[in-house]
């Protein structure tokens, strides 16, 4: 028989688990155990709704065997098995594929990094076996087939005799080495715990043969080994017992059980509800954003059931795009087991939930974000920009609800404030909320545009991420504060003195920029006296509603329209350079020329935009030097 390989990132991580070093190893069982349960799930289901099958709950359980002088330990399930090819496909090639690539090489070179971040379903069996077999038959099939693989090398596969449908997972377990007993996984006791610790809450019985000392029959004091077969979980499901029962650690294990992520839980959600509608939910922010959460690939949803009986594993229905972070999982009796995906959109009772649902994670968000401030940020910084993208999506029919959950950077202290704390602190001369958009928040510090509004000693919020912006252009403002780019044409700081005096030298030197503005043929809407420059002789800025920064990223997209924002070029006229202009305009077109292209492009440069011609600027600045 020819061994057939793994698939090349399989073997990688197949060559992880085998030489790691990871402390919590017992794990492995977990997610045996976890497997075992789902696809009990899947058999169960079925046979609830499949007319042609005669349900029996008794025929759905989970068995651990432990066989201590062979060293043998195995994972028995009555669910819905494994045909050829799936054996070959499920457990020839890892299924969270991407997971690897997202690491680094170097960060997980002892595979423990992987273990934490992602867990790895099957394949931790390798972390305590030297073989590991699948025995399996799917359901509609008569043929029975073995899996065996000894590690990295390869697997194989052929037919064999089972009896009923289902899966036994088979371990030949390692020897004892100096640093890990591994004789405790075919330890009766400890078997017993581990399973306790991370599985009770399996919903199947999880069975095992346990030895107790009995007194022999006639005697008093002469004891025999008496070996009863036991269900060692509890098997209520989490969900339905009294939040007073359960500690954090029940929660975090149910979210790792669960595989809802592979770190902790940041918070978690208990709902039991009673009222219009009847469900009981358990949901989960995650604390550090999966790896492919700013992907396509990602899909939202929480777990749906009816009654206890898993129906759908990612109901995309029950959770807003904004909330798409979310893990959990929902169990209603009001919801019908045969309800098909199509006729559930539009099902009532499940948009109550959701509505239910949507506003218990944003007043747990608050409560975070008011009472635990550290968790909030930490929450902030993974998931912030799906908050601010829910703002701007759909042309903002959800700002109302998202905007109090919004932080942004602030000038003062470098610190993330919410809306309602820059509002609280604004001086009461102040009319806007100010804002600046650039790169990193020390690029915007060194924005010329930021001068005047700074030195009034009003604070700015620093818009880093591409859709602050386009976020804070939807929500127009904040109770009745609207929002004002540190660029934007009037910034409503100016006393009546100073904008008499600039209107005056605006008038005095109409025709110099007008013709500056003829130089520069329509690159600039227009050329103006600045009333925010103090130290720096130009500046650009804009009018209109779409911002320069916006223009940036917007040009920046895949299928840009070459959108323009309108620009104005702003001169400093209390700066020396003005004096230089306005010699050349009266004793020397070239000059003028020559100038207004450099001030217009050393513009652009400090937006962090192109410049058209980098040749043409670096002969000019040449030319000025010799
Ligand atoms: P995951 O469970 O995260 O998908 P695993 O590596 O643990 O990843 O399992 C891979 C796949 O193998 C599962 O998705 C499932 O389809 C199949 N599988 C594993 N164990 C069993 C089992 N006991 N019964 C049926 N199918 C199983």
């Amino acid at each position: 028989m020819v061994m057939k390989e793994f698939k090349a990132e399989s073997k990688r991580l197949l060559d992880m688990m085998i030489n790691s070093i990871y402390t919590h190893k017992e794990i492995f069982l977990r997610e045996l155990i976890s497997n075992s349960s789902d696809s009990i799930d899947k058999m169960y289901y079925k046979d609830l709704t499949d007319e042609s099958l005669t349900f029996n709950r008794e025929n759905y359980f989970i068995k651990v065997t432990a066989d201590k002088e062979n060293r043998i330990l195995k994972v028995c399930d009555t669910g819905i098995g494994m045909t050829k090819e799936e054996l070959e496909n499920n457990l020839g090639t890892i299924a969270k594929s991407g997971s690897l690539s997202f690491k680094k090489e170097n960060e997980m070179k002892d595979g423990y990094d992987i273990i934490g971040q992602f867990g790895v379903g099957f394949y931790s069996a390798f972390m305590v076996s030297d073989v590991v077999t699948v025995i399996s038959k799917a359901f509609g099939s008569d043929k029975a087939y073995k899996w065996e693989s000894e590690g990295a090398d390869g697997y194989n596969i052929e037919e064999c005799e089972k009896s009923c449908v289902g899966t036994d997972i088979i371990l030949k377990i390692k020897e004892n080495t100096e640093d890990e007993k591994y004789d405790e996984y075919l330890d009766e006791y400890s078997l017993k715990s581990i399973v306790k610790k991370y599985s009770d809450f399996i919903k199947y019985p999880i069975k095992m043969d346990i030895t107790e000392k009995k007194l022999k029959e006639g005697t008093e004091d002469e004891y025999e080994d008496f070996i009863e077969e036991k269900i060692i979980n509890s098997m209520i499901p989490i969900w339905r017992k009294n939040k007073s029962e359960l500690t954090n650690e029940d929660y975090e294990n149910f979210y790792s059980e669960k595989r809802y992520g592979f770190d902790k839980p940041l918070k978690h959600i208990h709902i039991k509800a009673d009222g219009m509608v009847r469900y009981n939910a358990i949901l989960f922010i995650p604390e550090n954003i999966p790896f492919d959460y700013y992907t396509k690939e990602y899909e939202k949803g929480l777990e749906l059931y009816s009654n206890g009986v898993l129906i759908m594993n990612k109901c995309q229905d029950l959770l807003p795009d904004y909330f798409s972070f979310v893990k959990g999982m929902v169990d209603s009796e009001d919801l019908s087991l045969n309800i098909s995906r199509e006729l559930l959109q539009h099902d009532r009772q499940l948009k109550l939930i959701a509505k239910n649902i949507k506003n218990k994670i944003k007043k747990e968000l608050l409560s975070l974000l008011n009472n635990e401030r550290e968790s909030y940020d930490k929450f902030y910084e993974a998931f912030g920009r799906q908050i601010k993208y829910g703002v701007y999506d759909g042309y903002g029919m959800n700002k109302d609800f998202l905007q109090d959950l919004l932080m942004f950077c602030s000038s003062k202290d470098k610190k993330m404030v919410t809306l309602d704390e820059y509002v609280e602190r604004m001086p009461e001369e102040q009319k806007y909320i100010y804002y600046a958009s650039g790169e990193t928040n020390e690029k915007i510090e060194k924005m010329p545009q930021i001068e005047l509004v700074s030195d009034k000693g009003y604070e700015i919020l620093y818009f880093t991420d591409d859709i602050d912006e386009f976020a804070v252009k939807i929500l127009m403002s904040y109770k009745e504060k609207e929002f004002k780019s540190v660029s934007s044409g009037d910034l409503g700081i100016e006393s009546d003195e100073k904008e008499n005096e600039s209107d005056s030298k605006e008038n005095e030197n109409k025709e110099i920029f007008e013709k500056m503005k003829n130089i520069l043929e329509n690159k600039v809407k227009a050329v103006r006296v600045s009333k925010r420059l103090k130290k720096h002789p130009v500046c650009l800025s804009n009018e209109g509603e779409l911002s320069i920064e916006m223009e940036k990223i917007l040009s920046a997209m895949p299928n840009n329209q070459e959108v323009k924002a309108d620009k104005v070029l702003e001169i400093n006229v209390n700066h020396e350079v003005f004096s230089s202009l306005k010699d050349a305009f009266e004793n020397d077109e070239e000059k003028l020329k020559l100038y207004t292209n450099l001030l217009y492009n050393q513009a652009l440069l400090i937006e962090g935009l192109p410049i058209d011609d980098p040749v043409e600027f670096s002969n000019s600045m040449c030319k000025i030097m010799s």
